[in-house]
Formats: structure tokens, sequence, C-alpha cells
């Protein structure tokens, strides 16, 4: 028998409308680089997205379902967007900026996108693309910027302010279905070409809400949260649609995301939690040791999107900064784990707990595959493949604007799993621990050798700024660890200095006998290790 509830569909404009009322007075504070940051209040900023909508619909006509694609930093204007454009029936699309032009114009053809929303200080990266991009129509920039580039584009050009510019502040926003696409964003694509994942309202809506559970960030509008991971990388988390459901005000960087500016903004603004990759961690932690700034503000903060090296997170304890370490993907919205230790523990009980990748919230179910396919038990020993499957976790790619929606063997299994490609153990509590990716693992004389341990290992050498181990072909054993190395300035230590470190923690037989110094470590569009391309390098004979 069906239930006697209302079906009241789960859609962002819900979201917006709840924001702009119920929290109309939270702010997205947003850096100018300029002695007083930009501050606009939800009210404000629900205002003006209505006006966009209007704008988008009557000016350029954008219709149900089609794409609006955003080349933005994170700034106010970019929230508007996140709400504006589902809210009426299209389709936000996040165009990650730090991708290699040839991925930018695929992704854009990919996904059929008609118009385009910029900041105009990207216009440079975005006008030379223009002539391979035949689905945009329309460019519409925002902020700063020379516009004089996009002479002769064949496109029509608007300037955002204006088409807000008397513009009604009512919309008769569509009743959608809640499975309706909402947003979409590209995987990186390490592997083939970068793969569509479209989020529905549903999903947006059901992942907003675990986002603020405690058990998640837990964030209230006594809060205000930095916002360092871009809005092209994943919705920044969930950050725009969490913080209009509670009223969590946005301290948003815009382009201002070296560590000196993200460090005077922590100062000034008083976030009380932030977000951002390990790599961004890194970097503000040598900022603050060069040059000391109080940032006991930020009572939590969520690094995810690849695995955060222990001592990264003692060194921001030490700081008065607590970290809780996240697990996550484009496929899964990307809330997957978050590592807060159960309840009733010392500090150093709770210690274990921080460093793994967390527990898996109601929404989230999980499986351990093994080599053979079969499920592997939760005892904290048996490793094997993560597999996920829940409200707000992909089952398949977008397929282009005329093809059918596809499903990879190797990233869905035939029950409809994701399979995660990252490889771990969970603890009959429900703690996941991974140990690589599926592709870095080093697979030495039968057994296997993790990446991230020696990586974290060396990494908690005081005098190693970064590290990354890849596996490189080795004739005896199949395959062995290659060490590449960032010293710190005026570091002293030498191999046999680090692979005496690493033998305190590390089994002899993993330790690496290839070891390279190298000026940074490669990183990714979204700031991760570029595995791929150190072992390119080493592959070229690049690397010493
Ligand atoms: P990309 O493939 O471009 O890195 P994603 O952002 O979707 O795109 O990356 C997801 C992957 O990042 C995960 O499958 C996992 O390998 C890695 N990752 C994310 N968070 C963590 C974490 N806390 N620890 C270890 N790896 C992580």
């Amino acid at each position: 028998m069906l239930s006697t509830m209302q079906d009241v569909p789960l859609l962002v404009t819900r979201i917006l409308r709840h924001g702009m009322t119920i929290h109309g007075k939270s702010q997205v504070t947003t850096w100018t680089g300029e002695a007083e940051p930009h501050r606009r209040s939800f009210a404000e900023i629900g205002a003006r997205a209505t006006r966009l909508a209007g704008a988008l619909r009557d000016e350029l006509g954008v219709q149900q379902d089609d794409r609006v694609a955003t080349l933005m930093w994170n700034n106010a204007e970019h929230v508007e967007a996140y709400f504006a454009i589902p809210s009426m029936g299209a389709v936000l699309h996040t165009l990650n900026l730090r991708l290699p032009p040839e991925q930018l114009v695929f992704i854009v053809n990919h996904a059929a996108d008609r118009v385009v929303l910029v900041n105009g200080t990207l216009l440079p990266l975005l006008a030379p693309l223009l002539p391979h991009l035949p689905t945009i129509e329309h460019v519409v920039v925002t902020g700063i910027g020379d516009r004089s580039v996009l002479d002769g584009a064949n496109v029509r050009v608007h300037e955002y302010e204006e088409l807000l510019e008397g513009r009604s502040d009512s919309y008769d926003w569509p009743e959608l279905d809640e499975r309706q696409a909402a947003a979409m964003c590209y995987t990186s694509g390490t592997t083939g070409d970068p793969k569509g994942v479209v989020y529905s309202h549903r999903s947006l809506y059901l992942h907003s809400m675990q986002v603020n559970m405690a058990e998640s960030m837990g964030l209230t509008d006594k809060d205000t949260t930095l916002v360092v991971v871009p809005q092209f990388h994943v919705n920044a988390w969930g950050l725009p649609h969490a913080t209009f459901m509670t009223g969590i005000n946005m301290l948003m960087p815009d382009r201002f995301l070296q560590p000196a500016p993200l460090a005077e903004m922590i100062e000034r603004e008083k976030p009380s939690h932030a977000a951002a990759v390990p790599t961004i961690w890194q970097g503000l932690l040598a900022e603050v040791t060069a040059n000391p700034r109080d940032l006991t503000s930020m009572k939590q903060v969520t690094i995810g999107g690849a695995a955060c090296p222990p001592s990264l997170m003692e060194a921001y304890d030490k700081l008065g900064v607590r970290v809780c370490h996240a697990w996550g993907m484009t496929e899964t919205s990307p809330l997957g784990t978050m590592a807060h230790p159960p309840a009733g523990l010392s500090a150093e009980e709770e210690w274990p707990y921080r460093i793994t990748q967390g527990r898996f919230p109601a929404g989230v179910e999980a499986r351990l595959v093994g080599p053979g396919g079969d499920l592997l038990p939760w005892d904290g020993a048996s490793a094997g493949e993560l597999e996920v499957r829940g409200n707000w976790i992909a089952s398949a790619y977008y397929g282009g604007a005329s093809g059918e929606p596809f499903t990879p063997e190797d990233k869905f299994s035939a029950d409809g799993w994701l399979k995660t490609g990252d490889v771990g153990v969970i603890s009959p509590d429900g703690y996941l621990t991974l140990t690589d990716r599926a592709k870095d693992v080093i697979k030495s004389g039968g057994e296997w050798i993790s990446s991230v341990e020696l990586e974290n290992a060396l990494m908690a050498h005081p005098e190693v700024a970064e590290a990354a181990v890849v596996a490189v072909p080795d004739e005896k054993w199949g395959e062995r660890p290659l060490a590449t190395v960032v010293l710190k300035e005026g570091a002293t230590v030498d191999y046999t200095g680090l692979r005496e470190f690493l033998s305190q923690s590390i089994a002899k037989w993993q330790l690496p006998e290839r070891w390279t110094i190298i000026a940074a470590v490669p990183k990714t569009s979204v700031g991760k290790f570029d595995k791929k391309v150190i072992r390119q390098q080493y592959a070229d004979g690049a690397l010493d």
C-alpha cells in the first residue's frame, strides 16, 4: 500500500527559495584583492539568481534541458548561476578552468553547451577556444577583464550586470521532476576521454542534507565556510547548495588561491570551516610557517580528494585547527565518507580513526570486492576494490546530445554498483582505509606495495615538503617503487637518510631503491599529485 504522505519533489528551486527567505541575511563574501571584500546577502543572491533566470530565458532563449556552462572562479555570481540555471529547468555545466584546452573543447562539445558564463579574467582562456565550440551561441561576461579578446567571435556577447538590470524579481519556477538533470561535471579523464556525470535535483537535494548533518560537515548559520575547493570540482563538494539550506555564510576566494591571500583571508574574515584538497593545505602550512597568521577561527577543515598525510593533520592540530578527512569522487557527488571518530574516545584513541578515510553515511552503501569477484568481509584486513551505491551515486555516464548513457564494465558492476577503482579495507565498525588507487598500487613480486603508505611516511620527515611514489618496471620484481621527493629549503637529508627514516615504519622489502629529488610534484587540474606525468617522465628518462 502507498503512504499517505505528500509527494513534494526535491528541487534545487526549493533550496533557493528557502535560503533567500529563511536565511536571507546570511552572506557570500568574495575576495577582491582590494582593501574590502565584496559582500552579498542570500536574499540579494536569490533575487539576482531570479533575474538571471529571467534573462537567460527571455534574452538568450534558454529552454528546459539546455546546458549552460560556467567558466568561473568561486564567487557570488557563480553561486547565482548555481541556483538560477537548475531552477529554471536548464542544466548547469561547471567547466574546469585548469584543464588543457583540448579537453575543455571536448567537454563543451560533448555536453553541447549553448551558453557560457565567464569571469572576465578568464576570457584569454575562452576566446581562442570559441572557433572550436560550434554549439556555443552566447557568452555572458562578468567582472573585470578585457572584453576586446572576444572581438570577431561568432557568438553573441552579453554583460552579466546589464542582463540583470531592471529585470523582474519574480520568475514562474517550473515544478520539475526531481529526477531531471540539474547539473553536470566531467571526470578529469586520467584514462581516456573525460566522462560526464549528470546530477539530478533529487541527488543534489539529498546530498546537501547529508553535507549538513553533524556526521558530515554539520555547519549552521553561525558558521562561515571558506570554499577553496573550486565550484568546478564536483560542485565545490556540495557546499553552495548545502549552505543555502542552513544559512551557512560562504567566503569565496575568487582567483586569489595562493597561500598568502588565503592566509590573509582566514585571519581577517575568520571562517570557522574550510574545504580543500591536501596540496592547498600543504601550501598554506608552508606559508604560515614562514609568515605566522592566526588560523584558529577554523574549528574544522575538511580535507579530501586525495589521501591526507597524517603528518599534515598533526601539523594543523598543532596550529589549533582540526582536520576531518573525507573521501569522494565526481561520481559520488562527492560525499562518500567522513572520518569523525566514534563517541567517547580520548584524543589518542581517536587518532587511528581520524587517519582513515572515514565512515559511510546512511545514503551510501559500500562493499569490498576481491580480485576474483568475491565479496570480502569488513575485518579491517581483507583488501579489495571499493564499490558503492546510493542516492547520490552515478548509475551511468552522459552519452552526449544524441547518445544513450553508458556504463563501462570497469566502472559499473552488472548489478549496478559503482566500481570506484580505489583499493582498501573496511573495519568491522565501518571505517574505510584506502591503501591506493588500483592503478597506482605497486605490484612487486606478487605482493602489493601501497604508494600512499610510502608517501605518508616520507612526508612525515621534517625536511620533506612533498613526496610522490609511483610504480616503475623492474626486471626481477615486475614493478618497484620510485620515490620522487621535494625537499624543504635548506634540507640536508640524502637518500640513505630518507631510506633509514622510512625503515622505522615500513617493511624492508617495500623500501624504494630508486630515488629522485624533484623541484615540485606535478599536479592535476584539481591539485592532486599527477602520477601519470611522473610515470611518463621516468619512461622518457627525464628523471634520474
Ligand atoms: P579525478 O579522477 O580527476 O581525481 P575525482 O575528483 O572524481 O577525479 O577523484 C576521485 C578519486 O580521488 C577517488 O576515486 C580516490 O582515488 C581519490 N580520493 C578522493 N578522496 C580521497 C581520500 N580522502 N583519500 C584517498 N583518495 C581519495
